[in-house]
């Protein structure tokens, strides 16, 4: 466990529950924003009545004007945030509201970096690189999900080397963040499982991470029990609401606590897979969750004990290895339940990639927070695992 003597950050507003989506537009100005930048994709800006139309409709009520980039794209590209911060300059913003998923707020915070830290964001990638603050910002949540309307973590794309890259920082918490689960009724099977599996993971690594605390454990441990109650119910019936809303607490808890007890071998490895295949980022992360934590039992086998009765399997009477294996099981089977690929081979991983991903994996700032270090062969080899899985 980390030493007691720790930061604890989160925006310092989140509004939460159906109907919040309606505050934005008095927010917005009570912050001061004049003339923000809607940083988000078409498909969002065009759904009838969804997350962006309802943000614009708040804030033309309140009377704040607003520019809208539209090109957002998933695993955002560095070429995203220099076109917005060229439209943050060119129409005279003040501001940035993000509105989608992790990638809509990713590439707000990456823009937002640029505009005040230099243009080469490259050289900032890393932990608290960060000297200047970003512009206003305000994220409006629409996955549950990666829990970015909510953390220090800014996730980017070199799309001319395919290295995912992370740009860790107070300063990029925004101000403000909005989940609304109405926004959410309607988010697609496939992505309400990859990013579900995303939010548990989120759950999982800060758990066994070597920096977690009694406050993170708390919001790991109901992050997990939410998820494992309502997932697989936000998939069969994405109409759920009270499903869609166990959700977005979930997620909400499990951002807060990697905001503060960081990730591990997993989103370490994910980023390597995001980056070089353009994958998406929560099946990336499912797909190589029980090879990693196969690997870490030995490292912390109570704590998977405790994941194991967390997701409610019995243990009594078990050795703690096979209590600690019964984890793995229940984290398989909750892939499994909600539809998610078997293989690393079936979004496209290749074995003569392994090595150089394995390199770059140990290099990711979320590498240093595995409870178990490793070395480039055993990353090989847990990419291996996850690409022979049947
Ligand atoms: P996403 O933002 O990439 O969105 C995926 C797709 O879902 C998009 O096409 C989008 O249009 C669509 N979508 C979003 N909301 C929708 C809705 N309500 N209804 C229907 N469709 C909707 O997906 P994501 O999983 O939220 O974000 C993934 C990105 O976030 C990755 O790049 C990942 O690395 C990053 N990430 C960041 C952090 C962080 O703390 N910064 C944490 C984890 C992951």
């Amino acid at each position: 466990m980390a030493e007691r003597s720790y930061d604890f950050l989160m925006p310092s507003v989140n509004f939460f529950g159906p109907g919040v989506i309606s505050k934005i537009g008095d927010r917005a100005k009570m912050l001061g924003m004049k003339k923000p930048v809607i940083v988000t994709d078409k498909f969002l800006e065009g759904l009838k009545d969804g997350a962006v139309e309802q943000t614009l409709d708040s804030l033309k009520a309140a009377g704040v004007d607003y520019v809208v980039y539209n090109n957002v794209e998933p695993n955002p590209k560095i070429r995203n945030i220099k076109e917005v911060k060229k439209l943050y300059e060119e129409s005279g913003a003040d501001s940035i509201i993000t509105v989608g998923g992790g990638s809509a707020h990713d590439t707000g915070k990456g823009a937002g970096i640029i505009l005040t830290n230099g243009d080469d964001i490259t050289k900032l990638a890393g932990i608290e690189t960060l000297d200047k603050a970003l512009p206003p910002l305000i994220a409006v949540n629409t996955t549950a999900g990666t829990g970015s309307e909510l953390t220090r973590h800014a996730v980017i794309t070199n799309e001319e080397t395919h290295l995912k890259f992370v740009v860790v920082s107070w300063r990029n918490i925004p101000l403000v963040s909005f989940n609304d689960p109405t926004l959410m009724l309607d988010v697609p099977k496939g992505l309400t499982a990859a990013t579900g599996m995303d939010a548990f993971v989120q759950a999982v690594e800060p758990y066994v991470s070597v920096d977690h605390n009694p406050i993170t454990d708390s919001q790991c441990v109901e992050a997990i029990k939410l998820i494992e109650t309502s997932l697989r119910e936000a998939v069969a019936n994405g109409h759920n609401l009270d499903a869609r809303t166990k959700m977005v607490e979930a997620e909400m808890l499990a951002g807060m606590a990697f905001n503060n007890a960081n990730l591990g071998y997993v989103h370490a490895m994910a980023h390597q897979l995001g980056g070089q295949y353009d994958a998406p980022h929560g099946v990336c992360c499912a797909l190589l969750l029980p090879y990693v934590e196969e690997y870490n039992i030995i490292a912390c086998p109570d704590r998977f004990t405790q994941l194991a009765e967390i997701m409610g399997e019995n243990t009594e009477g078990l050795s703690t290895r096979d209590a600690a294996e019964l984890a793995i099981k229940a984290m398989k089977q909750l892939s499994e339940d909600v539809g998610i690929p078997h293989s690393i081979k079936e979004i496209g991983a290749k074995p003569e990639d392994f090595e150089l991903m394995a390199e770059n994996a140990l290099k990711d700032g979320n590498a240093f927070s595995n409870p178990r270090k490793g070395t480039k062969e055993d990353i090989i080899k847990i990419f291996q695992a996850a690409y022979d899985a049947e």
